[in-house]
């Protein structure tokens, strides 16, 4: 069989060993190609070690309470360097109205599960707690089974605003760097749509589902919620490639048209690379799959073009430690958008995982840009830098210059998530069945996590084997 995966990040490499896998389970002869534009692999995955830190410009970490790629780091031998959080420094802090506030011990994503560091947090007013508790009275709402609504108006509609804005925009649409007006609560956090439609009540649905079975992490599991590399998410990148054979990689090939050749799939690239698959699994981009697509399925690339894109940045940022102030006692901060910053989250990388900065100095990573601070991305790297020196220092009172700076840039990279969205992957995928050999697989579908790009690619491995 003659596989093609398109795109080079964890989703393509995921497919690629996959299918090796299968293939020798199944005695098949497989010739696989890996069709990467870049001149390396990992897409939005990159570290880098420098000077005793440790670096990552795209994601640092994947949740482990998704077992996919918990489990692919398992096959792969790779239990042993994997670390997990330091959870001492479990807390998170909201920067709210110029002060850092802890989010109240049981706060569960949007509501809070305990009564008394909910009723003494200095994050919300009276008026604020009082309405977040009217959700334990109030009927269930929201519109008919199986409609969408935005995770905007779901929060406000049980919670309140105080909850959307405080604690709902930064922390959940931080994760999307979306809009919390678009982005959809059934593709985003369906949980608590099933826990309103079980329990009515999302406070009190919370409780019961943790009294039943508590949250992974948090009652001693073997993972933390968050887990990575002790050398960085790249592991997992390098570990996927050195797993094919010579020469499935193929590097610098910007692939230019999908077509389809009788049974076959032809694939080309802008530099001239020509591929005959029985097989292609398009891994890029939704918006690149879009343009691959306009002539094979005009219909399906018109709605994955739909499929929107925010961009985003990372500013990392190394002090010595004496020239904090603050006790960086916690894994980092989230910025309500009302708060008009330019920086969306930090991270106390050094405080969060283990190794990431010589012994005396700390990392802090900054989140900058997404759908709602788009323009924010046109700036130069020094001005982006300026903004988070800038931003750090008013948080956490630092005022010294750091000892080491990176800026990376991540545009079109962060599918967006809106109303409605779970209907459309339907439609792709209904449209997808009609072109055999074809598949599609990535962050843009059924999750953003790398632990949904594992599971996305693998399953896409394994319907190209059916
Ligand atoms: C800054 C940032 C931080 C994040 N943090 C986390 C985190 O901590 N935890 C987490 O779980 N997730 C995180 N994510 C999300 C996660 O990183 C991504 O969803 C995931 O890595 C996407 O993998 P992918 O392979 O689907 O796509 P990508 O990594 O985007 O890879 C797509 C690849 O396709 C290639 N390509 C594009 N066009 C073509 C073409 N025409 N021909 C050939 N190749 C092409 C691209 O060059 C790229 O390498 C983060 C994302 C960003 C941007």
């Amino acid at each position: 069989m003659n596989l093609v995966v398109i795109g080079g990040g964890v989703t393509a490499l995921a497919a690629a060993h996959r299918a090796t896998e299968l293939a020798r389970e199944r005695r098949v002869d497989l010739d696989v190609r890996v069709v990467e534009a870049r001149d390396r692999l990992g897409g939005t995955i990159a570290t880098e070690r420098t000077d005793g830190f440790l670096i990552e410009a795209g994601p640092d970490s994947f949740l482990s309470e998704k077992p996919w790629a918990l489990d692919l780091s398992r096959r792969l031998g790779l239990e042993s360097r994997l670390v997990r959080t330091d959870d001492r420094f479990r807390k998170v802090f909201v920067w709210f109205r110029g002060r850092l506030h802890p989010l109240p011990d049981g706060f569960q994503l949007l509501a809070p599960t305990r009564l008394a560091p909910f009723a003494g947090s200095s994050l919300f007013s009276w008026r604020g707690k009082v309405r977040m508790a009217l959700d334990l009275m109030l009927p269930r709402g929201g519109g008919a089974l199986g409609d969408d609504e935005s995770l905007g108006a779901f929060v406000r509609r049980r919670l309140g605003r105080e909850a959307l804005e405080r604690v709902a925009q930064p922390l959940v649409a931080g994760i999307y760097t979306a809009d919390p007006e678009e982005l959809s609560v059934a593709a985003t956090v369906p949980r608590f749509v099933e826990v309103e439609r079980r329990h009515r009540s999302v406070i009190l649905g919370l409780r019961r589902g943790l009294a039943q079975a508590p949250l992974p992490g948090t009652s001693g599991a073997r993972w933390s919620l968050f887990v990575t590399f002790a050398d960085g998410m790249q592991t997992l990148v390098t570990t996927l490639a050195d797993r094919l054979p010579d020469s499935a990689i193929v590097l610098g090939q910007r692939v230019s048209a999908v077509e389809r050749d009788g049974g076959r799939w032809r694939v080309t690239s802008s530099e001239g690379a020509r591929f005959e698959a029985d097989r292609v699994i398009v891994a890029a981009e939704a918006h690149v799959a879009a343009r691959l697509l306009r002539y094979v399925d005009p219909a399906l690339a018109t709605l994955l073009g739909d499929i929107e894109y925010a961009g985003a940045a990372t500013v990392s940022l190394g002090f010595r430690r004496a020239d904090v102030p603050h006790p960086l006692d916690g894994f980092g901060f989230v910025v309500p958008r009302s708060e008009g910053k330019a920086v969306l989250a930090a991270t106390f990388s050094s405080v969060k995982y283990p190794g990431r900065a010589p012994a005396g100095h700390v990392l802090i990573r900054c989140f900058l840009g997404g759908a709602l601070n788009a323009e924010i991305l046109r700036e130069d790297d020094a001005s982006l830098i300026g903004r988070a020196r800038a931003e750090l220092g008013d948080a956490l009172g630092i005022t010294a210059e750091p000892v080491l700076v990176r800026a990376s840039r991540w545009p079109a990279s962060m599918p967006q998530y809106r109303v409605g969205h779970l209907a459309r992957i339907d439609a792709i995928e209904h449209r997808a069945r009609a072109l055999p050999g074809l598949h599609l697989a990535g962050a843009a579908y059924r999750g953003v996590g790398i632990a949904d790009c594992v599971r996305a690619g693998e399953a896409a491995a394994e319907a190209a084997f059916v």
